[in-house]
Order: C-alpha cells, then structure tokens, then sequence
C-alpha cells in the first residue's frame, strides 16, 4: 500500500496502526487517518501540473486537506488569508503567481481572485496518494509574513524546515499520537497551520478545531479528551478573565497536559492569573514564518513568566550588538538582536533577493529583527522588536515588554502598547498607549508613572499617556506599533 507522504507525514500513512484513528474535526466534520489520505489523494490529482497553488484558507476541513494535497503532490501551497483586503491579495497573488486556487465549495471569494482558475476541494471524492518524489530542499510552503513592520514578505519553506521544527517540537514537548489538540486559530500562518494542523499529523494525534475560538469550546475539548492548546496571548487573556468564575474552564486547564503560547509575547500577568486559579504554567514558545521554532521548554521543565524557554534541539541562537559583535555574557542586561542558525529556516523571499540577502549574516545566521537579553540559566527573554520595540530615552534602550508588562499590573488598565516619540531632551520620550479598564474613571499619566517608577527602573516611567478605546491588532492579536505611532 502506498503512504501518505512517508517523508513529511509519517503517521498519516494508511497503515492499518492509524488508518481508522481520528485525524482532523472542524465541527461536525471529521476525517480518520484513511479518510484523509483519501480525500487529499484526490485534490491532489486535481493539482499535480500546477505550478504553485493558492489556498483560501478558511478555518474549514477543506483547508487542511487542501494543504496536505499541495504537499502529496509536491507543488507548494499559498495560504491566504480570507480576511485580507483586495490589496494585499493582489500583492500576494502577482508576488506567488499561483496557477489556480483551492477552496471549500461554500466560499465566496473576492474579486481580486476572479481571474485565477478555481478548485474546489471536495472532501468526500477520493483518490489515491501519488508517489511522493519531492526533496527536502524542495520548497513545501510559501507563507507570507504577517505584515506587522512592513508589507507582507512571502517566506519559502522548504519541507526540511517542517519536519525538522516538528520533530524538534515532538521531542522537547513530548508529543505523541495518543495527544489532542483543541485548535482555534486561523490556518494561513505558521502557528495554525505548522504547529497546529502538520504537527498532529506528523505524529499521528488528532486536531479538533474551534472554528473559532471560545473559552467555552477550549474548555468542552480538554475535558472532553482533548490534551493540549496552542494559543495566542489574547485567548489566554480571555481565559485570564474567565478563570475566577468558571469552574469548568478551571478544571480544563488544571487537566491539561499541555498549554502553549506563541506568536506574540504572553503577558507576566497573565501568565501568573492563570498559573494562580489553575496550577498550570503556559509554556511560551518563539517562532516566526521565517524560522518556524525557535526557543521553547520542555514539557518537563519550568516555564518561567516573561521568558521564551531555550533554543529547541538544532536550533543556535546567538544574541548580536548592532556592531555585529555576539554578546557572550547570559547576565540578563545586556541586549542583543537574536540571530538563528538552523534547518529550521527559510530559504528565501520570494522575489526579493535583495531583501533574503539582508535578512542574512555571512555566516548563515538569520537576523531575526527580535531583541533578547539571555538570563544566566540561559532562558532568553524577549525584549522587543528592533523596529519598533526598542526606545531610546536618556541614553538607555528600553524594551517596552517590560512596561507594557508593569503597566498590566495596574488595576485600572485592560491593554497596554508602549511606543517611544521624538523628545528633545531625551532623544525619545516613553509614550503609553492605554485602553482603559474603566473608560469613565481612566489612570491618570501619574499614577501609571508612579506605578511603573515602582516596579522598574525610574528612567522606564512613560511620560506620555492616550487613552483608547480598543488597541489595533492583527488576526494573530499582535498590536500593530505602525499604527499606533501613524495616529
Ligand atoms: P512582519 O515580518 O511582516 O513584520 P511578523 O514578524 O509579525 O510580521 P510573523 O512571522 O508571523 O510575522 O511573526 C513573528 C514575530 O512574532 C517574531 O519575530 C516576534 O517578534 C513575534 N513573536 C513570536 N512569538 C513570540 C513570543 N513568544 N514572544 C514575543 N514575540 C513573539
Ligand atoms: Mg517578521
């Protein structure tokens, strides 16, 4: 019998072992192992002499057989997302040029698609799975970043890169076929789509997804089976909030085997409520569509608030000065960019070599745009981004996590972003950007100066404080700095 892409996807081979086991569930939709193999056999008949194909990536069963087409046979997949005005699709589709595109029969897509040929993936027809003859150098995946410090740059992945950041996860979170993952996230990053969907698989576990996500929903699958969440800080901050008065999702997250959190940073607050009603400490993980996995910790080790855990197993990791010179000291003080070696990576942008030549040292090292310092037991500690994290005030450099992070802590507010603007005296001055707990009765600029002064350094205070109503966030609940420093 022929396996289902033997070399990405081990489990998911028609073996009798895994072929009657659940794969994938979105609703009341659900796939075994030979049901998949199934169905993404006969998309993939569809597609074999397209070039590239894109994906219209709904959180839908289709998606996922979709992309485990493209990858049986051996053509790279574009996810895209449905969210995205007609101006970054056509950027996406005239960057990638994708020969048609792959959607579940019910989407209605947007007129910037009109002109490209449209499959829709049928998750009944069946087919057999082709041989596969695809390398690891062969590209599997081309992710477009998530925009947040620039356009949108589509990221080539190469099938090495998967199974080696799968494998590395595997490994340090020790995750088996007997693991379930209750998934709410979108399907057009490396988050939803990597760890959440290809990651399963590779393993032979299974994926329940939320559509969308709900405490309520996390808490029916972990008490329903269900042994692990992958998130983003803003559903752990709903979970935060939801915690005190609901016995159910305590109970769920108590039982857990595994909580993870990535894409942004989580905050120590939130971290802590959590670890307090629960037991549980959620384990932070640092990745990028670049690099997918970077750092993490074990599943048997101690997560640690505010850190992103170690370099996973093939990973090196070096923090850099903006002189180029590595920083060998792990004194939790002295920051550097964060530089990554590794299978893990990328290969290129997409038509922009002057960009994946920037992007990279003359040593192979990937410069990741993240600032870090290391603590001395070699955790790394997220600081910011370079771009738009990193505050330059009276001869210091300030992360603004760690603000963002004090401020938190004050009753009176619900979301915070730091920025820093052009000052006179000081070079840049620390502007908190602040939604409010109570928009009635808002903290004043003193008392959050006071309140910082108190936990931090008093050269870290904000000088500035504006209130608003929501912070602009992007479908992962990354805060959006561009937009804040544009108002
Ligand atoms: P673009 O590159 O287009 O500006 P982006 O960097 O947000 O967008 P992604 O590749 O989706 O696109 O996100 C990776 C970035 O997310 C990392 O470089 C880092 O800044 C941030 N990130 C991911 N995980 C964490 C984490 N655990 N803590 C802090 N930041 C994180
Ligand atoms: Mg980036």
């Amino acid at each position: 019998m022929s396996s289902l892409f033997p070399a990405l996807l081990p489990a998911a081979t028609a073996a009798p072992a895994t072929a009657d086991r659940p794969a994938l569930r979105f609703g009341e939709r659900s796939l075994t192992y030979a049901e998949l193999a199934a169905a993404a056999g006969g998309t993939a008949a569809r597609i074999r002499a397209a070039g590239r194909v894109a994906v219209w990536a709904t959180p839908a069963m289709e998606t996922a057989v979709a992309v485990v087409a493209a990858l049986l046979a051996g053509v790279p997949a574009v996810p895209l997302n449905p969210k995205s005005g007609d101006k970054e699709l056509a950027h996406i589709l005239s960057d990638s040029e994708p020969s048609l595109v792959l959607a579940a029969p019910d989407s209605r897509l947007p007129p910037a698609l009109a002109a490209l040929e449209r499959v829709d993936v049928d998750v009944d027809a069946t087919g057999p799975v082709p041989e596969d003859h695809a390398g690891d150098d062969d590209p599997a995946l081309v992710v477009y970043t998530s925009g947040t410090t620039g356009p949108p740059k589509g990221a080539v992945i190469p099938r090495r890169a998967l199974t080696t950041t799968l494998d590395a996860l595997a490994d340090a979170w020790q995750w088996t076929g007997d693991d379930v993952l209750v998934h709410g996230l979108p399907l057009f990053h490396v988050h939803g789509l990597v760890l959440g969907v290809l990651g399963p698989l590779r393993r032979g576990g299974a994926v329940r997804h939320l559509g969308r996500f709900s405490t309520e929903g996390a808490a029916r699958e972990l008490n329903d089976g269900a042994t692990m969440l992958f998130g983003v800080p803003t559903m752990y901050h709903r979970i935060a909030e939801a915690l005190p008065g609901d016995p159910e999702l305590t109970k769920a997250l108590a039982g857990a085997r595994l909580l993870v959190s990535g894409s942004a940073a989580l905050p120590v607050h939130d971290h802590e409520r959590i670890a307090t009603a629960t037991g549980r400490r959620v384990i932070e993980r640092y990745g990028m569509t670049e690099t997918l996995m970077n750092t993490s910790v074990r599943a048997d080790g101690e997560p640690r608030a505010g850190t992103v855990g170690v370099p996973l197993p093939g990973v090196e990791l070096r923090l850099v000065e903006d002189d180029g010179t590595p920083i060998a000291e792990a004194d939790g003080e002295s920051v550097g960019e964060i530089q990554v070696r590794g299978a893990n990576l990328f290969t290129e942008y997409l038509n922009r070599p002057d960009a994946t030549a920037a992007a990279f040292t003359g040593d192979g090292f990937f410069r990741t745009g993240d600032m870090a310092v290391r603590d001395p037991d070699g955790y790394v500690r997220i600081v910011g981004r370079k771009a738009t994290d990193l505050i330059k005030s009276g001869g210091y450099k300030i992360g603004a996590g760690e603000i963002e992070n004090a401020l938190l802590e004050h009753p009176g507010v619900r979301e915070a972003a730091v920025t820093g603007e052009p000052d006179p005296d000081l070079g840049e001055r620390i502007v908190a950007w602040i939604v409010p707990a109570d928009p009635a009765a808002p903290p004043t600029l003193d008392a959050l100066a006071g309140h910082v002064a108190g936990r931090l350094a008093p050269h870290k205070r904000p000088r500035v404080l504006r209130l608003l109503d929501t912070l602009p966030r992007n479908d992962m609940g990354k805060i959006m700095k561009r937009a804040l420093s544009h108002d």
